[in-house]
């Protein structure tokens, strides 16, 4: 669902997102249009990547707004469904978006596109429909891939976190202690 917000509100929509940080660019004093169901979405990576902060570049856009930035005048961004963000982990570091690609695929965004070509930004959005898997550094006329896994050669273990991956093990052999670990393959 699509709500309007006043361009002065400050409503805190979930945990980690606040309606303030999706407002226009263009420094008018117009609503801010933003569906729940991208917020929802957005909250859920949030946590998939177990983010420590997620910066919203832009958010919803006037049409004039978004003419201005080389879109169409209306583009997802101009009916409120999409975000580009930067993701930062735990550390503080800017996690790839290699791997926000491959998480906002599972969790079912319906437009995604690497939008920089340091592969820190991305581009997510609650289309229905016709999906959007882009990289912009390649193209932005055509999806480049319907499986964001196989296009970065990532696996799940490379985007959410390692396995522990080896255990420590101990044998008795007649009375003698034997401590090692026990890689997995
Ligand atoms: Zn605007
Ligand atoms: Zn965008």
């Amino acid at each position: 669902m699509i709500i309007s917000y006043n361009s002065t509100d400050r409503t805190q929509i979930t945990e980690h997102f606040n309606v303030s940080e999706f407002r226009c660019k263009c420094g008018g004093n117009h609503d801010t249009k933003l569906d729940n169901e991208l917020i929802r979405k957005l909250e859920e990576l949030y946590k998939a990547l177990d983010c420590s902060k997620i910066i919203v570049n832009s958010g919803y856009r006037c049409t004039a707004h978004d003419k201005n930035v080389g879109g169409n005048g209306s583009g997802q961004h101009t009916k409120g469904t999409a975000a580009d963000i930067v993701c930062y982990d735990k550390t503080g570091k800017k996690i790839s978006s290699k791997k926000v690609c491959c998480a906002a695929q599972y969790i079912g965004f319906g437009g995604i596109a690497n939008i920089d070509s340091t592969y820190t930004a991305t581009h997510v959005d609650v289309r229905t429909g016709v999906k959007w898997y882009g990289d912009e550094t390649v193209t932005t006329a055509y999806s480049v891939t319907d499986d964001f896994y196989k296009y970065y050669k990532l696996e799940k273990s490379d985007v959410y976190g390692k396995e522990k991956r080896s255990i420590n093990v101990s044998v008795i052999v007649d009375g003698v202690i034997y401590s090692g670990e026990l890689k997995k393959e």
